[in-house]
């Protein structure tokens, strides 16, 4: 069996500016040496300080968008090149919140993830279903539709990272089963497979991201195909998010 090496990773989103630099600080001290990889992605005022904190402390840093082209005029948009200038290694793509505030689609993901990868760094992308998708029985088709749309080709098992985040679940405290979770993991590693064979889409990450926290990690940590998770509110302190990178450790 391929051993994947478990993810915690942070989506600070809108939030955050120098005063919570000491977060990262303390984050380092709880976890000198983790037992999975730690991705925090801090608005993109704060990559290169926090970067530049963390030096050579395991955590890796990341953007939370960036634009399909290299530069040019787009005022207020960032490149791919500007992250990894920056200091990140990684990049959140389609997160939900980019797909309804900012009317990305699938085509747009995956023109960035093409930049993003042609410029060095890992892509996190996001698949999820609104909950009238789910109630209407819809999920699989939507996740089926948004990753064959989202992925670029040029994909490799270190290079990919897939963060299912149910959209209803997100910020909302409402937490799918366990049994729903699995299910559209299992299909998501099935979906993977097909299209880029089985020997890179058994070493991509499958995170599930949605109103994880301490309470309920473990539990979703015991899901199959489940690789760590995508945290939103509590990835903003250090209190909250290392009892559940410490869930993920435990998990194996
Ligand atoms: C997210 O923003 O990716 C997320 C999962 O948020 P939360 O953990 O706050 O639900």
């Amino acid at each position: 069996m391929t051993k994947r090496r478990k993810l915690a990773a942070g989506n600070w989103k809108m939030n955050g500016t120098s005063a919570e630099l000491g977060e990262v600080s303390a984050l380092i001290k709880a976890h000198p040496a983790p037992g999975c990889d730690i991705l925090l992605c801090p608005p993109a005022t704060l990559l290169s300080r926090m970067a530049g904190q963390i030096g050579d402390a395991p955590i890796a840093v990341g953007g939370q968008d960036c634009h399909a082209e290299l530069s040019g005029a787009h005022t207020g948009d960032i490149s791919a090149g500007m992250l990894v200038d920056a200091g990140a290694s990684h990049v959140i793509l389609g997160h939900s919140e980019r797909r309804s505030d900012h009317d990305e689609h699938d085509e747009d993901v995956r023109a960035k993830a093409r930049a993003a990868l042609a410029a060095g760094l890992k892509v996190v992308i996001c698949v999820g279903e609104t909950l009238a998708e789910r109630e209407a029985a819809n999920t699989l088709e939507i996740i089926g539709g948004q990753l064959a749309g989202s992925i670029p080709d040029l994909v490799t098992g270190d290079t990919l990272i897939v963060a299912y985040e149910p959209v209803w679940a997100i910020g909302t405290g409402k937490v799918p089963t366990t049994d729903q979770i699995g299910e559209v993991h299992d299909f998501i590693r099935l979906k993977l497979e097909k299209r880029l064979g089985a020997g890179v889409a058994l070493s991509v990450r499958i995170l599930y991201g949605g109103s994880v926290k301490a309470s309920n990690a473990a539990e979703i940590f015991a899901v199959s195909n489940v690789d760590g998770a995508l945290v939103g509110g509590a990835s903003l302190k250090s209190a909250d998010f290392s009892p559940i990178i410490a869930a993920l450790e435990a998990s194996g």
